[in-house]
């Protein structure tokens, strides 16, 4: 099956451009999202368009979920010091 979203955990059927589910494709930025796009091409394999905006969505995920862990491990209300 070539169907699962790509979120890491979520396997919804990717419906938005065989990336992801409704909810998971609207948290990604909209320069992500166009990437994908236009480089999607149902029933072709992958192309380095499409391998290169996959992989900026998966960075876009990572700093997301490190930034999520830091808020919850956090409290402090600081500004944060790598910005
Ligand atoms: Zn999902």
């Amino acid at each position: 099956m070539s169907g699962d979203c790509k979120w890491p955990g979520c396997g919804d059927l990717a419906s938005r451009q065989g990336w992801g589910c409704p909810t998971h494709w609207g948290r990604l930025p909209v320069k992500i999202r166009q990437a994908i796009g236009h480089s999607y091409q149902p029933g072709k394999p992958a192309d380095v368009y499409r391998l290169r905006a996959e992989g900026s969505a998966r960075d876009f995920i990572v700093r997301e979920a490190s930034r999520t862990a830091k808020v919850r491990k956090g409290g402090s209300g600081d500004t944060d010091p790598l910005v």
